[in-house]
C-alpha cells in the first residue's frame, strides 16, 4: 500500500497515535474528569459504540501504513477495557509499529503488568499527583490512598517495564508544595516523573490561568535543591523536555502546554474510543473513521481517508490560547485520551 507520508499544513508529520480504548474510568481527577460532571448519570459510551480490538487493530494498521511508528494507550482508564493483553498482542504485529506505551493510573497493573508486558507492551506512565493521601484523595476524587499506586510503580519496575514514567499535574494551591517532595522521592529510583503543566483540557475542569504553576517555576524549584542540566529528547516531537540531576541521580520531565507552548513539531493524532480522529487535544470535534471501517473499507481507503484529514490539519491550538476571549468548544480529555 504505497500512499505517501503526509504532513500537515505546517510540515508536521504523522508518527504517534494515541488511542483511547475507553471512556470511563474508576477515579474522579478533578483536572480530567470532575466527579460533579462525570457522576452516577453520567452517560458514557455503550459497548455497541465502541471500536471492538479487530477494528482499532486495522486503524492502527492503516496509520502505520502512513508513517506512524509509536502508539500510546489511554482511556478514560485503559486497564478498565477487558482483556486489553490481547490488544496490545494485535498491535504488536501490526508492521511499522517500533513502540507501544501504555498511561494508567496504576490501581489495575499490578494484576495486569506480566500479561501486558508478555504482550509486548514496551512503556508504562503512571499518574500520581500526590504523595500524602488526603491531598491525593481529593485530587483523584474518590479518597484514594498513595500506597495502591506506589504498588504498581513496584509491579512496573519489577516486569521490567524501563524507565517507568510517572505523570504529575501541578495545580497552584493544590499540590504544588509538593513538588521537592516528589522530585526527592524518585531520586534515584530510575524512574522518571514528569511535571505537567495545569491545562485546560475539555470545559469542564474549571481552568484559571491563575492555577497554573508555570514550567519555569517548577524546574527554578526543583534546580535550587538539586541542580539539573538539559538532556536532548528521546525523540523528535517528545512532549515532555527532558532534564538530568547533574549528581546522576536520574531525570524528570516538564510538559508545559500552557508557557511554553510546542504545537511547532507536534506529531500526535488521536483516536476516540469511538473512532474518531481528533488531530489535537484541545480540538472539539473528530473526524468519523468508524463508519469508514463498519462500511467495509479497505485498509487503502481508510489510509487515504487519514491521509487526507491530515494534510488539512492546522492545529495549534496552544499558541493561541492567550488570543481566545472567550471559551471554545473542546472534547473532554478522558474522551480524547489525554
Ligand atoms: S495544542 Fe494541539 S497542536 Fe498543539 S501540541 Fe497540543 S495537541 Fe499538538
Amino acid at each position: 500500500m504505497a500512499i505517501p507520508t503526509p504532513t500537515d499544513t505546517r510540515g508536521r508529520h504523522l508518527r504517534d497515535l494515541r488511542i483511547s480504548v475507553t471512556d470511563r474510568c474508576n477515579l474522579r481527577c478533578g483536572y480530567c474528569m470532575p466527579a460533579e460532571v462525570f457522576g452516577p448519570d453520567y452517560k458514557f459510551l455503550p459497548k455497541a459504540d465502541i471500536l471492538s480490538y479487530e477494528e482499532i487493530t486495522r486503524l492502527a494498521r492503516a496509520f502505520a501504513a502512513l508513517g506512524v511508528t509509536k502508539l500510546r494507550i489511554t482511556g478514560g482508564e485503559p486497564l478498565l477495557r477487558r482483556d486489553l493483553p490481547q490488544l496490545i498482542a494485535q498491535l504488536r504485529a501490526v508492521q511499522g509499529i517500533e513502540d507501544i506505551a501504555l498511561t494508567t493510573n496504576g490501581l489495575l497493573l499490578p494484576a495486569m503488568a506480566r500479561d501486558l508486558k508478555a504482550a509486548g507492551l514496551n512503556r508504562v506512565t503512571i499518574s500520581l499527583d500526590s504523595l500524602d493521601d488526603a491531598t491525593f484523595g481529593r485530587m483523584n476524587g474518590k479518597g484514594v490512598g498513595v500506597a495502591p499506586i506506589l504498588k504498581a510503580v513496584e509491579a512496573a519496575q519489577q516486569t521490567g517495564f524501563a524507565p517507568v514514567k510517572l505523570n504529575m499535574v501541578v495545580q497552584r494551591g493544590v499540590n504544588d508544595h509538593e513538588i521537592e517532595a516528589m522530585a526527592l522521592r524518585w531520586r534515584g529510583t530510575g524512574v522518571v516523573v514528569r511535571f505537567i503543566e495545569f491545562m485546560d483540557v475539555g470545559t469542564t475542569n474549571g481552568w484559571r490561568m491563575d492555577d497554573v504553576l508555570p514550567a519555569r517555576e517548577i524546574m527554578a524549584r526543583i534546580n535550587a535543591r538539586w541542580p539539573l542540566q538539559s538532556a536532548d529528547p528521546n525523540y523528535p516531537g517528545e512532549v515532555a523536555s527532558r532534564w538530568r540531576y547533574a549528581d546522576g541521580a536520574g531525570e524528570i520531565g516538564v510538559i508545559s502546554s500552557v508557557t511554553n507552548t510546542f504545537c511547532g513539531d507536534c506529531t500526535r493524532a488521536r483516536l476516540s474510543a469511538r473512532g474518531e480522529l481528533f488531530t489535537c487535544l484541545f480540538a472539539a470535534k473528530g473526524h468519523d473513521l468508524r463508519a469508514l471501517v463498519r462500511n467495509g473499507g479497505s485498509d487503502e481507503s481508510l489510509a487515504k481517508a487519514i491521509a487526507a484529514i491530515w494534510r488539512a490539519r492546522d492545529d495549534r491550538y496552544s499558541e493561541l490560547r492567550a488570543a481566545n476571549a472567550s471559551p471554545v468548544p473542546k472534547a473532554e480529555m478522558s474522551y480524547l485520551g489525554g
